[in-house]
C-alpha cells in the first residue's frame, strides 16, 4: 500500500513519524475518514471543513489547502487501485523533538499530515444492513469537546471491546440519563414518521453523515426533531439507526437485549440508507 507522508508518497514500511510527534505523546492531533465508492470520495467537502474547524479549534496550522487535500486524496485512491473504502487522514502538532505541555511555535513545528487507504471492497453491500446491529448502553465518560475530531479514542476503543465482550456490535454512549452518540456515530431514534436526533453541541460530533442524512430526510418531507432521548424512550420507539462515514446509514434492532420495534430493520432506516447512498454518489468526486 501507498501512503503519504508529510509531502511524500511512500510504501507504507518506508513511512516515519518522529517518536516526539505530539499526536503520538499527547494525542495532540485531529483526524478525518472518507469513504470511496466507485473510486470516488463521498462529502469531501464536509470532511474538509469540519477537518478546517478542528484545526482552528484547536489552535493548530492546517497542513495543506482544501485543494490540495482533495488532490492527495485522489492521488492515494489512484495508486492504490481503490474502488470501494476509505481514506483516513491525520494531522498532529508535530514534533519540537522533545516533550512539553506547552504548544510548540507553529512557526517552527509544521504540523505533521499523514494519509493511508483502506480497501472495502463491497462497502455499500454491508449485509449488516440487512440484519441490523445490537448494541449496548455505556457511561460517556469522554471529555467536553466531543464537538471537535480528535485523535483521543481510548474510551471508544474500551466501548468497542464492552460492547464485544457482550457479544453485540457496539455501544451508545449515556450522559446524564440521554444517548449522546455511539463510540463512533451518531444515534437516533424513529417514533411514527418522526426522526429524533440529539442536537448538535459539545457533546457530540457533528457528524458529516448526520448534516447529510437530515437534509435527504427533510427533503423527502420526513419530520425530523433534534432534541436528547433517554435509553427507556429509544428501547421504546419504533425503530433506531446509527450514520457515520463508513457504515452510511446501518438499523440498530436491539438495545441492552431489548428488541426495537419488530426486532428487525425498519423502513425509515431502510429508505434512508438507500437515499443517503443515491444522493451521496450523485455528489460524489
Ligand atoms: N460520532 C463519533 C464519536 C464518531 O467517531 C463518528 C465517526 N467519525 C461520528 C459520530 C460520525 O461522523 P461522520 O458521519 O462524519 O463519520
Amino acid at each position: 500500500r501507498t501512503v503519504y507522508v508529510n509531502g511524500e508518497y511512500l510504501p507504507e514500511e518506508d513511512a516515519k513519524i518522529s517518536i516526539f510527534d505530539r499526536g503520538f505523546l499527547m494525542a495532540d492531533g485531529v483526524y478525518e475518514v472518507t469513504s470511496v465508492l466507485g473510486g470516488k470520495l463521498l462529502d469531501f467537502d464536509g470532511h474538509s471543513a469540519r477537518l478546517e474547524r478542528s484545526l482552528k479549534e484547536l489552535d493548530m496550522a492546517a497542513p495543506a489547502t482544501g485543494d490540495e487535500l482533495l488532490a492527495i486524496h485522489r492521488e492515494l485512491v489512484a495508486r492504490n487501485d481503490i474502488v470501494d473504502g476509505m481514506i483516513y487522514l491525520q494531522v498532529t502538532r508535530g514534533s519540537a523533538g522533545d516533550r512539553d505541555f506547552a504548544f510548540p511555535d507553529p512557526a517552527k513545528t509544521p504540523s505533521s499530515l499523514v494519509l493511508f487507504t483502506q480497501s472495502k471492497p463491497g462497502l455499500a453491500n454491508n449485509p449488516a444492513a440487512k440484519t441490523g446491529l445490537k448494541i449496548i448502553t455505556i457511561d460517556d465518560i469522554r471529555w467536553g469537546r466531543r464537538d471537535i475530531k480528535t485523535v483521543q479514542l481510548l474510551y471508544p476503543s474500551m466501548g468497542k471491546m464492552m460492547a464485544k465482550k457482550a457479544g453485540v456490535d457496539d455501544a451508545w454512549m449515556v450522559e446524564d440519563g440521554f444517548v449522546t452518540e455511539g463510540t463512533s456515530n451518531n444515534a437516533y431514534i424513529v417514533k411514527g414518521n418522526t426522526i429524533i436526533t440529539r442536537a448538535l453541541s459539545n457533546d457530540i460530533l457533528h457528524g458529516i453523515t448526520r448534516a447529510a442524512v437530515l437534509r435527504f430526510a427533510r427533503e423527502a418531507q420526513m419530520e425530523v426533531v433534534e432534541r436528547s432521548f433517554t435509553v427507556d424512550e429509544a428501547k421504546a420507539a419504533d425503530e433506531a439507526f446509527i450514520t457515520s462515514a463508513s457504515a452510511f446509514v446501518m438499523p440498530v434492532v436491539e438495545i441492552d437485549g431489548a428488541p426495537i420495534g419488530t426486532g428487525t430493520p425498519g423502513h425509515v432506516a431502510t429508505r434512508l440508507r438507500e437515499i443517503y447512498l443515491d444522493e451521496s454518489l450523485k455528489t460524489a468526486i
